[in-house]
């Protein structure tokens, strides 16, 4: 019998008052559904049943007999109620002692029958059932938290298995309601649980084999789903129109001529990939990546350059104001003899006409409604930095913008420091096509790195002092100091500044002033220091990075607002101070502001406790960014790694991302799908779910 619907809210549901609803929506439960897919990530094995006379000693067991006695006493000694009771069955007697859970004794009255699972442990007066499970027998002898395997949920403070199991019991018959959305023949071929058999078998399986094939089904719909997700994106976006850009042999090779260093192989394969791209009727989604320093601007260069040539405007995109002017100057000295107007668009600065073929600017540029009349190519540089929502919107409107216009959809090259593992680039990047830049220039060496103790302080200033005697310059990088708020895995970008709270902005200006005062009058009153950080207006932004690249300052003290991207060649030593406040990929990019050009360089890590922590071990250890991704994704995860925690991925598909074979699998299955029938006509629950899963996940 089916009391609750799938959408009966759970305030529908017996004795749930505020507090406990409050504690529900925290585990983003609001309705039966939510309840019904909130699952145990474990079990408690309590199928060992046994008669009271074969108990031993340390076994986890379950016995059921009557209450011959119960009571409650506290004990001085260990501060704290006991609930002891003598339970009998038809072999014998056991004592069972609870801790702390004086309430116990209303429910569980003398003469009644009750199942126990917990550990027989041995006491000071003898062998006892220690705080066991309990739950009293009806006539039919079922149980929920005893015998058997008991699911063990997510919790939250006052809320526990106990309780959930409880109400997902009572609400275990709504399944009947469910459809099942996967199409019955990949059920068949990969030996699926149907969609109410596995909610069964994930809440209360009668072996863990079951529930394994429970977990199973429900990973491999979560992945179905995700990539339906993106190879929908993939395939709708190759039936738009883009713009061709026809490869213009000679003008790529004036360009590459024209450059002062050699291109590495790995650089012209990259960019061969996307100028074949660009060819193409229909739009480049392709996403560069290579390590910190492996020179992924040139190549960006060189496809605006094809682009604005071919009369077509080009956006191109950078996560920091200071970044974006940057691109501008560089830009324009690498095509400083290709007359093309070149604009510069950020929050605080418009610099373009009716002529400008390349735009450069900050998210501002596509907010700010600028005309494009035909905008063929879309560049966003350390995509990663945006933020996966952004990175959205973004997109969208790129798009959006040229369907307003005409028909042509902009061809888009992301291009990111971050290591896409295979999986990846098959489940959430599976829309995209990667060029990898895995080598660096020739002329690099490598960055030497340490962990300078603090009696160590004094030499690693003269060491600087030295080094800028020698022509070169310095980075000196301070995190936020109050101790009691934690920098956040990815810092403050300029555009994210609103949504901070200005109490951390200015502890972390606090920092950099205090440690401006310490160097410039203490340390090196004999060099010229300048500082940076987001409050500083862009222009006088502007003018310290101008003065830090024409060498007219030595050091240059920044927070991170300087992380990524920041090309100063001459730069060749880096002071990270605090640097156990800042995740891996963070230290890595720091890092990567030196050694951009011939010169050894280095990185120096002070940490705040003087301890070297894992993390800076590893900075240590390794010099490129892929072997310290692995790191990272050890210490922390895939998931926080990749920024997908608040992503809307589901769990099982999260914690299955490692897993390349099962990914490639339904993959395919998802693939062959779309080639019987891509409007998903015949199946509409499936289409359904897919709708609803689209709005709970927010990847690019
Ligand atoms: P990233 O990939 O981190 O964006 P950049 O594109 O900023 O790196 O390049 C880093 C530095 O290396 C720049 O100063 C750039 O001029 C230089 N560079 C790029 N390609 C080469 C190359 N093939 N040989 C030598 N230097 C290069
Ligand atoms: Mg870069």
């Amino acid at each position: 019998m089916v009391k609750y619907t799938l959408d009966t809210p759970i305030t529908k549901l017996p004795r749930i008052n505020e507090k406990y609803l409050k504690k529900l929506n925290k585990l983003g439960i609001n309705n039966v559904r939510d309840l019904l897919f909130h699952f145990p990530h474990r079990y408690n094995d309590f199928s060992n049943i046994k008669n009271i006379n074969q108990l031993k000693v340390g076994e986890i067991v379950t016995i059921q007999g009557k209450i011959l006695k119960i009571n409650n006493h506290y004990t001085f000694k260990r501060r704290m109620t006991l609930t002891e009771a003598s339970i009998q069955d038809k072999t014998g007697n056991v004592r069972v002692i609870w801790f702390n859970q004086p309430f116990l004794i209303k429910n569980l009255k003398e003469g009644k029958l009750i199942s126990l699972s917990g550990k027989y442990a041995m006491g000071p007066k003898g062998p006892y059932l220690s705080n066991p499970n309990y739950e009293l027998l009806n006539l039919y002898k079922t149980t929920t938290h005893t015998a058997g395997l008991v699911p063990i949920y997510p919790e939250t403070m006052g809320l526990h298995s106990r309780f959930l199991r409880y109400y997902i019991k009572l609400i275990l018959p709504s399944i009947v309601l469910l459809k099942e959305f996967l199409p019955t023949d990949i059920l068949k071929k990969h030996n699926l649980q149907n969609i109410q058999t596995a909610l069964r078998n994930i809440h209360f399986p009668t072996n863990l084999k079951l529930a394994d094939e429970a977990k199973k089904r429900f990973t491999f719909e979560e992945l179905f789903l995700l990539q339906l997700f993106v190879l929908k994106q993939k395939i709708r976006l190759q039936r738009e129109n883009a713009f061709k850009i026809i490869f213009d042999k000679n003008l790529i090779q004036k360009f590459v001529k024209n450059l002062p260093f050699r291109l590495t192989d790995a650089q012209r394969k990259s960019l061969w990939e996307i100028i074949q791209d660009m060819e193409k009727s229909k739009p480049m989604n392709r996403l560069l990546q290579g390590d910190v320093g492996s020179g992924k601007t040139v190549v960006a260069a060189a496809a605006a350059l094809e682009t604005a040539k071919e009369g077509f405007q080009v956006a191109f995109l950078a996560p920091t104001e200071i970044l974006a002017q940057q691109h501008f100057k560089q830009i324009k000295n690498l095509l400083k003899d290709f007359d093309i107007e070149i604009g510069l668009l950020t929050g605080s600065s418009k610099k373009i006409n009716k002529k400008t073929k390349i735009i450069i600017g900050t998210h501002a540029l596509l907010q700010k409604s600028v005309k494009f009349d035909n905008l063929a190519l879309v560049i966003i540089d350390e995509q990663h930095r945006f933020g996966v929502e952004q990175r959205a919107t973004l997109l969208r409107e790129s798009t959006q913008i040229k369907t307003q216009i005409n028909t042509k959809i902009p061809h888009l090259l992301s291009m990111t420091a971050t290591p896409i593992p295979r999986t990846l680039a098959l489940t959430v990047y599976g829309d995209l096509d990667v060029s990898l830049i895995n080598e660096m220039p020739k002329n690099r060496q490598k960055i030497i790195t340490k962990i300078v103790p603090p009696n160590e302080r004094k030499q690693a200033y003269e060491f600087i002092k030295r080094e800028i005697k020698t022509g070169r310059q310095a980075f000196v990088i301070c995190p936020r100091i109050e101790s009691s708020i934690q920098p956040p895995e990815s810092p403050l970008l300029e555009g994210q500044l609103k949504i901070s709270t200005s109490k951390l902005l200015w502890a972390e200006v606090k920092a950099v002033k205090q440690e401006y005062e310490k160097l410039s009058k203490e340390i090196f009153p004999d060099l010229k220091i300048a500082m940076i950080h987001g409050k500083i207006k862009a222009k006088e932004k502007d003018k310290i990075m101008s003065d830090f690249r024409n060498k007219k300052t030595d050091i240059l003290l920044s927070t991170s607002v300087i992380e990524v991207g920041i090309d100063i060649p001459n730069a060749t030593v880096i002071i990270i101070e605090g640097a156990d406040r800042f995740g891996l990929a963070q230290l890595h990019q720091f890092r990567g502001r030196v050694g951009r050009d011939k010169h050894q360089s280095y990185c120096l890590l002070f940490s705040t406790s003087g301890e070297a922590t894992a993390r800076l071990r590893a900075m240590q250890k390794y010099d490129n960014g892929f072997d310290l991704a692995e790191k990272d994704m050890e210490i922390r995860g895939p998931g926080q790694f990749y920024g997908l925690a608040q992503s809307g991925m589901p769990d099982l598909a999260m914690a299955s991302l490692n897993n390349l074979e099962l990914i490639k699998t339904v993959r395919h299955e998802a693939l062959e799908l779309f080639k019987k029938d891509f409007h998903l006509k015949s199946y509409p629950f499936l289409l359904e779910k897919l709708n609803k899963f689209k709005q709970s996940i927010h990847l690019e």
